[in-house]
């Protein structure tokens, strides 16, 4: 049986009677664009978040340029972000009128490197206004050491927590650690709606405020404009969707963890391997991800097993045209992360069985060498 890279409609069959009623409230309701169905998720999400404001946007590319717009982070200003992200991370800074400073990366957790971020503050001229931490595949950015340094320049952290719904440390949840947590809904994240769907998160009541206003055409009261906004709602129907699905989240993670776990344990004698460092109980890993220099040829054998892989993602972000810059500096950690990397099947429908299949499998191409 081939094994896909993800497998929604099993996810949705589970929930199916909960997910046709609430769909089926809504058709009924006549409101599709915010209100009570959005306010209902938002609260649920915040409290799960443990943060004060959640407000339902429509995606994670919004969220993210909402929270800088509220943050007045716009023209002239440098945003600090990894140089190996998904591009969103960059279109979002760039969108929004400010320049991007990519940072490379750590060599062990491909997130933003405390020490490059350190070199970035201190090696330029360039005033950097806010530093965006990606949690990426799932695994927490080190919040500590970013906090603290930005906190040094008196720039603001704002959390792309795409990949990390419901990652955690001992300060709080993903969404909770910095100024503007940015999530996103799409399908196939660790949450996903039916459809694009996102979020942003902030313990700030002003903050949620501007982002309440900038995400409608910048009223505060109907034909009021106060700013220039945007068209970034939550719509109902992905927030009943979004309201059924959240209370299983932390369950999706927990087996998530689990894949992770067997693939390790099947995984720690491969020498051409590179597994992900285990983490503590912060990682919803998102992805799980795999470093070998053979990886093209990897994919390609596990292809032929019919096993679905991805590559996330093949270039860094200075290394895509949309994003190339006369003067960068290169990002040794990034760019080997990016000829390296290769996801693995894990989501919370796959069963052990099929885990175990991938393992045969990586065995047998590396029994080949
Ligand atoms: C998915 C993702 C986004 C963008 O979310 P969309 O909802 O697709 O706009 C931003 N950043 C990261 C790290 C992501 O994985």
């Amino acid at each position: 049986m081939p094994i896909p890279g993800a497998d929604l409609r099993a996810q949705h069959a589970a929930l199916r009677a909960e997910l046709d009623a609430a769909v089926g409230r809504v058709l009924a309701s006549g409101s599709f664009v915010l209100g009570a169905e959005v306010e209902q998720f938002e609260r649920a999400f915040a409290s799960y978040c443990g943060v004060s404001h959640a407000l339902g946007v429509a995606n994670g590319t919004d969220a993210l340029i909402l929270a800088l717009r509220a943050l007045h982070v716009g023209a002239d200003d440098y945003v600090a972000l990894p140089a190996f992200t998904f591009a969103a991370t960059a279109e979002a800074v760039v969108l929004a009128g400010a320049k991007p400073l990519f940072v490379d990366v750590d060599a062990t957790t491909m997130n933003l490197d405390p020490t490059a971020l350190r070199a970035a503050f201190a090696g330029t001229a360039k005033p950097i206004r806010a530093v965006i931490a990606v949690h990426l595949y799932g695994r927490l950015a080190p919040m500590t050491e970013i906090l603290a340094i930005a906190g040094e320049h008196g720039a603001i952290v704002i959390e792309d927590a795409a990949q990390a719904h419901g990652a955690h440390n001992l300060q709080g949840r993903a969404g909770g650690l910095g100024r503007i947590g940015c999530f996103s809904f799409y399908p196939t994240k660790n949450l996903g709606a039916a459809g694009d769907a996102g979020a942003v998160t902030t313990n700030d009541a002003g903050l949620a405020a501007r982002m309440t206003m900038l995400r409608d055409h910048g009223q505060r009261e109907k034909y009021i404009h106060t700013v220039v906004g945007m068209n970034s709602r939550l719509d109902a129907l992905q927030a009943a969707v979004l309201d059924v699905k959240l209370p299983h989240l932390d369950r999706w993670n927990a087996r998530r963890r689990a894949i992770a776990d067997l693939y390790r344990g099947e995984l720690a004698a491969l020498a051409a391997l590179r597994l992900p460092a285990p983490a503590a109980g912060d990682h919803v890993y998102h992805l799980f991800v795999v470093r070998t220099p053979r990886r093209d040829e990897l994919q390609r054998h596990l292809a032929a097993c019919g096993i679905a892989s991805a590559i996330h993602y093949p270039r860094t972000l200075p290394q895509q045209r949309a994003f190339a810059q006369s003067d960068s500096p290169g990002y040794p950690q990034a760019e080997a992360a990016a000829a390296e990397v290769l996801a693995l099947p894990c989501y919370p429908e796959l069963g052990d069985d099929a885990v175990l299949e991938v393992c045969a499998a990586i065995r047998q191409w590396d029994s080949r060498h």
